[in-house]
């Protein structure tokens, strides 16, 4: 069995039950059988799309287009330790032709196939997205920043802290499209009204048309530099968790080769904001989806 910080070993796995969280985003809750392994909130596991025989054909035309072998996807945990199952909460990948070069591959299936009562291999546990041995003494308060589905190690984190009864209090701002692509919101508002000196939640949306759902807690708009001032003012003594879309590698082979530079991504955008507001870099921990 590996250990929280071990070699990472492959599980075969029950897909317990599936959970629709958005229109885009399931669930999968993860069955390890009795002698589950032990891991750390934050952490990720890897599903090789090969092991499905529905996606040979594809990974196929998708290895001889691109040259390389499709690699296993990561995915971050959305459950804690304590809670019965692994879950982990996947979005379907949007396919826009002529803006995404390949259609996406593993994502569209892990959200629509009935995988519900079928077995996966995983290889787990991963990352070093987590919260260190000794975060009582290092900050009273930890930022959460995320887009989309970055909010995914992020709730575990959280719901780990609060059951386990850790001193820092909890900030968290998700960034999403609009109020029904935000994921886990009334977890994480029961967790709110449950913790309220521990926990607060503000949200900023992009693209939501309904004037109504707007007020001080949900914002217009993306992230600024502004909004993380207003909402980090222990800037020295703060840590923070950055998760959610980055340049990929090859946004970034494309723009070596085209002398143009890749355009910011949520990842980027924030970790400019916070080295603008002075945060160092050593108290930011980061979790790129791209
Ligand atoms: C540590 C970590 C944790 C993650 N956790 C989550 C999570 O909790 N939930 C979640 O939904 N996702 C998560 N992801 C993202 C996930 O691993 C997959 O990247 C995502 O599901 C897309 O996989 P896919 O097979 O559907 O798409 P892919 O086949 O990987 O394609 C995705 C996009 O990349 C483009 N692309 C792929 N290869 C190339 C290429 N060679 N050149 C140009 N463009 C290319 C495609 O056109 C498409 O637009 C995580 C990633 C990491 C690294």
């Amino acid at each position: 069995m590996s250990t929280p910080r071990g070699r990472p070993l492959e599980y075969e796995v029950t897909v317990a039950h599936v959970r629709r969280e958005t229109a885009d985003t399931v669930t999968l809750a993860l069955d390890f059988g009795p002698e589950r392994p032990p891991y750390r909130a934050g952490q990720f596991i890897n599903v090789d799309p090969h092991q499905f025989r529905a996606l040979g054909r594809t990974a196929a035309w998708l290895q001889e287009h691109k040259g390389r072998k499709e690699l296993a996807r990561s995915y971050s945990l959305a459950s804690a330790p304590h809670e019965p199952h692994v879950c982990i909460t996947v979005k379907d990948e949007e396919y826009l032709p002529g803006l995404t070069q390949y259609p996406p591959l593993l994502s569209p299936y892990l959200v629509n196939a009935p995988l519900a009562g079928t077995r996966l291999k995983v290889l787990g546990f991963m990352g070093h997205y987590v919260l260190p041995d000794d975060v009582q003494e290092r900050t009273d308060h930890i930022v959460h920043l995320i887009a989309g589905s970055g909010a995914v190690p992020n709730f575990g984190l959280i719901k780990d802290a609060l059951h386990r009864g850790l001193t820092p209090r909890h900030t968290l701002l998700c960034s999403n499209k609009t109020w029904e692509d935000t994921l886990f919101r009334e977890e994480l508002e029961a967790l709110e009204r449950a913790h309220p000196e521990r926990l607060r939640i503000l949200h900023t949306l992009t693209r939501e048309t309904d004037e109504a759902r707007y007020g001080p807690t949900v914002r217009k708009g993306r992230v600024s530099e502004a909004l993380l001032e207003e909402l980090v003012p222990d800037r020295a003594t703060c840590l923070v968790y950055v998760c959610g879309p980055a340049i990929a590698a090859w946004d970034r082979k494309k723009a070596l080769e085209t002398r143009t530079p890749a355009t910011p991504r949520f990842m980027e955008t924030v970790l400019g904001h916070l080295h603008t507001l002075g945060v160092d870099d050593k108290r930011i921990k980061r979790e790129a989806f791209g």
